[in-house]
Formats: structure tokens, sequence, C-alpha cells
């Protein structure tokens, strides 16, 4: 385990870029729901509104509440801005739209979110080519590179698989091809993993997992330098509107505030329920970068400060009956999808009707993905225990 939490990152989940006074003393700073803010003159307005990334004139475009949200995100990632969508797609959509056009190839690294994947599909029919490198070793993703590459996409720990691919060296790789790179953060979370003081050039999240916390906030975010938010900001999110609402950048607010806390509780517990599976007869493999038997191990040492609470493990049958009898046998995770919160959730990615697309994606069909939440690990054990034999 290694779960180093910065002071810093504290401080800003608690209390940094508040200012009560400003509210009467309120503690919880308040919800700007208002659509359109006014101005005392034309000029005003006309000088606020050809200055509309820092200005508020219309929450489409900025918002108070939303700001202070995007405010810690962009601090908790050593970033210098953030802006915030109303779901992890919505980013990961300006994301990708901002870096590409017509004609480019966006190398995929390794496994990635299965929508991610879709969204890159859907893109062939403006003409953007993709191609996926099934590895994580550097050499073999510098060979897939093509001349027209212009986007690495890639989520370190990769989905499903939890390998790590070394951020620091793809950054340096991408920046002598002059290929831009976005990752998925979203497992790590930016308390574990700063990407962008890696070299990384933009970070996503989805904002519904572990950023939320709570099972009832859909929001994204995308983290980089000035220079590429204020062009997101001008094309993608003023003009696809996906934006956070000011609702739920209170709810988003509220679910920072315990960040350090839960994410604490979630490396506790995924290194319990990881080394008990990896002990286990009826389990073949066990992919947790947490455990000292990883095979990137030693890499997330180095570029990680700690592991979030999702693994996945793999039973010796790959029959969907078998998968389908362990997930139906346990009493205490429950069947679903999404992760992120506290509850402790079960399911896989074989459906019994995608063998086609899992043998694609070079993925098992064995393979059982658990979300360890907030309960006692000891109990969360021997359900699984019982589920297993
Ligand atoms: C859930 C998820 C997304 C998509 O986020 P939404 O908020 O559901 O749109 C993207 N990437 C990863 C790794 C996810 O787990």
């Amino acid at each position: 385990m290694k779960h180093l939490l910065f002071a810093e990152d504290r401080d800003i989940c608690l209390h940094k870029f508040e200012d009560s006074h400003q509210f009467n003393g309120a503690i919880v700073p308040p919800t700007y729901s208002n659509t359109l803010f006014i101005y005392p003159s034309f000029e005003k307005l006309a000088d606020a509104n050809s200055h509309k990334h820092d200005h508020y004139v219309y929450s489409r475009g900025m918002n108070p509440t939303v700001d202070l949200v995007e405010k810690k995100l962009a601090a908790l990632e050593r970033g210098e801005q953030c802006k915030t969508f109303s779901s992890g797609m919505a980013a990961i959509t300006a994301a990708v739209f901002n870096s590409i056009k017509g004609g480019d190839h966006v190398l995929v690294v390794s496994n990635i979110y299965s929508t991610t994947l879709k969204l890159l599909k859907y893109l062939q029919k403006f003409h953007v080519e993709h191609s996926v490198v099934y590895s994580t070793d550097l050499r073999e993703i510098e060979q897939a590179i093509r001349p027209n590459t212009t986007l690495m996409y890639l989520e370190s720990p990769t989905d499903l698989y939890l390998r790590l691919i070394d951020l620091k060296a793809l950054a340096n790789l991408a920046k002598t091809k002059s290929i831009r790179t976005i990752i998925d953060n979203t497992w790590a979370t930016p308390l574990f993993q700063k990407p962008l003081t890696l070299g990384i050039d933009i970070v996503v999240h989805s904002a519904s997992k572990y950023l939320g916390g709570h099972s009832d906030v859909m929001a994204g975010a995308i983290i980089a330098s000035k220079s590429i938010i204020e062009t997101i900001f001008s094309e993608e999110y003023l003009l696809h509107g996906a934006i956070l609402v000011p609702d739920e950048a209170t709810k988003l607010l509220k679910g920072l505030r315990t960040l350090p806390l839960r994410m604490k509780v979630h490396e506790e517990n995924a290194y319990k329920v990881a080394a008990f599976l990896e002990g286990h007869e009826q389990v073949k493999s066990v992919h947790y970068p947490g455990l000292p038997t990883h095979p990137d191990y030693e890499l997330g040492q180095k570029q990680m400060y700690g592991y979030s609470g999702l693994l996945t493990f793999e039973i010796y049958s790959s029959a969907f009956e078998r998968v389908a009898q362990v997930i139906n046998r346990v009493k205490v995770f429950q069947i679903g999808v999404s992760w992120g919160s506290f509850e402790s959730l079960i399911s896989a990615p074989n459906y019994g009707t995608n063998l086609e697309s899992l043998r694609q994606e070079h993925i098992n069909p064995g393979l059982i993905r658990l979300i360890v939440g907030q309960g006692d690990a000891g109990e969360l054990i021997e359900d699984l225990d019982q589920a297993l034999r």
C-alpha cells in the first residue's frame, strides 16, 4: 500500500478558493442557479462579452458555483485551468474534438473505457481514424504511431487489466513527435496520480465516480494548460453546451470535501480484497496495481500516490454461466454498473452475447469486476469466499 496524501490537496478539498465572508459568513458557498448576469452599463456588458472566458455573462459559459469546483479540480491536478461538463463522456468528447480534425489518426494506448472507444469509432464518419495498440510497452507504442497521428489517448491503470503506462516516458515520446496526449485519470483521482506533472497534455475525468463519490452526481472535467482550456471553452464548451449545472456543481463540491477520507478507505479495503483473492484457489489471477506481485508495481510506486477501489480478477472458467453464477451468489456486493461511491459492486464485461467484441478488445470472458466500497473489508471478503466456493 502507498497512500501519500498531500496536505495541500486536503486544503483544496476543504477550504481553498472559498471566501465565506463574501456571503454573510455562509460556510457552504451559495449556489448561483441564475442563467444570466446583468451589468450597470452597455459598455461593461460589451467588454465582458468579449472576454467570456473570465467574466460572468451567461451560465452556459461562466458561473461562479461551477467556477469554484473548476478552480479546485485544476489545483488538485496541478493544472492551470479546468472546465467541467455534464458527464465524463461530455468532457471526453470535448477533449477529443478539440484535438483532432479530418484526416488525423488517434492512437489508443491499450484498453480504455468502452464508450470512449465507441466515440472514436463514431468519428470515422468525419474521417478521423484510430487504432489500438494492445500493449503498455513503449517500443510497441512507438511502432504504432503513424505519420498522421496527432493524438494519443490512454488510461493508466488501463481499463479492466489495470496495467500501468510509464506516463513520463510516453509524454516525452509524444512531445518529440508533436502528438497531443489525453489521459482519463478517473481511476486514480487527482489525489493518487497527477499526470500533468509528468508531461501529459490533458487530463479528463468522469466526476460521476470518486469525485462526486455518492452515486448522485453526473459530471465530467477537463484539466489542462490555460491555452488549451481557452480554446476548449470558446469552441467545444460553448458550442456543445454540455455544461455542469450549478446545482450539480454544489453536489460535486460536497463530494470533494470528503475525497481524501473516502479514498483512504477504498485503498485499504481494496488491498485487503485483492490480497485475499490472490490466495484463493478458485481465482486464476488478480489485477490490482497495489499488489506487490503486479507486473507494474515498481512503476506504480514511482508515478502514483495511492491505489483506488476498482479491481478485476479471472476465474478458471470463461463460460457466461459460471461468471453469472459467481455474480448471482454474492450478498454484500450489489450487482450494477458504474463505480466510485460508498457501495460495493460486482459485474463483468461478459454479457454472454458479446464474445466477439471481447475477443477484439483482448478481454478474457472469465474476467469479473469488483468495486470495493466503504463497507467492512472482512465482510466483503467473506461474501466473495462463499460466492466462489
Ligand atoms: C464512467 C467512466 C467514464 C464516463 O463517464 P460518465 O460520467 O459516465 O459519462 C469515462 N471514463 C471512465 C474510466 C469511466 O469509468
